[in-house]
């Protein structure tokens, strides 16, 4: 299949997260990806390929600066990464991704697991859920620099433990220690993205890499692709920082004393592979009383993380409550302290 387009009634398929398959919602018929296979590779650290797909629409956001892709036949309304609906169709080249985690989160799930967010949070004003409802989610798959490496780090430094004698004098015991050790990374996500931080990434949890596809166009029908703002080097060194303070952690907490003083590692960075690949997000931007909030879904778990309005009121009476209470307390045993 060299097209969007549905071989039984021409109209525009999108990927299905219920079934993996892509779907014709006006014939009810099912196509498989092409090719479907799972993404075992990663490059040394360094090599590219570049987008030369005629399947595909780059657009650019003149809101939030987003480079992003579609497929040529999508009707893309509004920005995966800020909501905006001001977008440019550009000819700006970018990069193909290696693999992509396919999307097993449907919409209509990913916008159950919103309302329930919102329900379970205790200050959000009543009027919050119906503006929900609108359910502006859009499906953007987030570009991530996946590394692996091994290391070798070698560390030294001085333990110092105190202790007092009967008369109250301090005697000070030092043990210089020294060691080194080997490393195994795997999967070290570092997000290509901007605007969802490294933090974010972690905060949605699983993404199911051991499900990784080889990258087929297919994937992004319906979806949205979201260009690099990270290219490799910058996310490289932040992945070598990564490492390093790992180990020098590791190397660290094996030694027990009061404190350590001049301590020193060195980690040798060996074998560093990567991929790059597009991890599946649910985005929800929503503005209530004139400020902006975002809601990220995690598309293969449905883990949801995000910011919601705060009720001043429901904030106000439920420290009156506390206050209350304490109050309550307080005079109780006042009272009881006289009996
Ligand atoms: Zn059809
Ligand atoms: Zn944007």
């Amino acid at each position: 299949m060299n097209s969007s387009k549905c071989p039984n009634c021409g109209n525009v398929l999108n990927f299905s997260p219920d079934f993996g398959t892509l779907y014709c919602e006006y014939c009810d018929s099912n196509f498989n990806i092409d090719h479907e296979s799972q993404l075992n590779t990663k490059h040394n650290y360094n090599n590219f390929v570049k987008f030369d797909e005629t399947f595909i629409n780059q657009f650019h956001c003149n809101s939030c600066g987003s480079n992003l892709s579609s497929i040529k036949d999508a009707k893309v309304k509004r920005c995966p990464n800020c909501g905006s609906n001001d977008l440019a169709i550009t000819n700006n080249i970018s990069f193909v991704p290696d693999g992509v985690v396919p999307f097993k989160i449907s919409k209509k799930r990913a916008t159950e697991n919103f309302y329930n967010w919102i329900k379970k949070r205790k200050f959000a004003p009543n009027d919050l859920k119906k503006l929900a409802k609108l359910g502006k989610l859009s499906g953007l798959y987030t570009p991530v620099w996946n590394f692996d490496c091994s290391t070798f780090t070698t560390y030294r430094g001085v333990g110092i433990d105190e202790d007092r004698d009967r008369n109250g004098n301090v005697h000070t015991h030092r043990h210089p220690f020294s060691g080194k050790f080997n490393s195994e990374y795997k999967d070290v996500l570092m997000t290509a993205n901007k605007r969802i931080s490294n933090v974010t990434l972690n905060q949605l949890g699983n993404f199911g890499l051991n499900e990784l596809k080889v990258y087929n166009p297919q994937y992004l029908c319906g979806f949205i692709g979201s260009d690099i703002d990270f290219d490799i080097h910058s996310s490289y060194k932040n992945f070598v920082s990564f490492v390093e303070n790992k180990d020098s952690f590791k190397a660290k907490s094996g030694h027990f004393y009061d404190r350590i003083e001049s301590f020193s590692s060195n980690t040798e960075i060996l074998n560093p592979k990567f991929n790059y690949i597009y991890l599946p997000i649910w985005a929800n931007y929503y503005s209530y009383k004139n400020k902006n909030y975002s809601c990220y879904i995690n598309g293969y778990s449905g883990t949801v993380k995000g910011k919601a309005p705060k009720s001043f009121w429901k904030i106000f009476l439920f420290s009156l409550g506390i206050g209350l209470a304490v109050g309550i307390v307080f005079l109780l045993a006042y009272f009881i302290s006289r009996i």
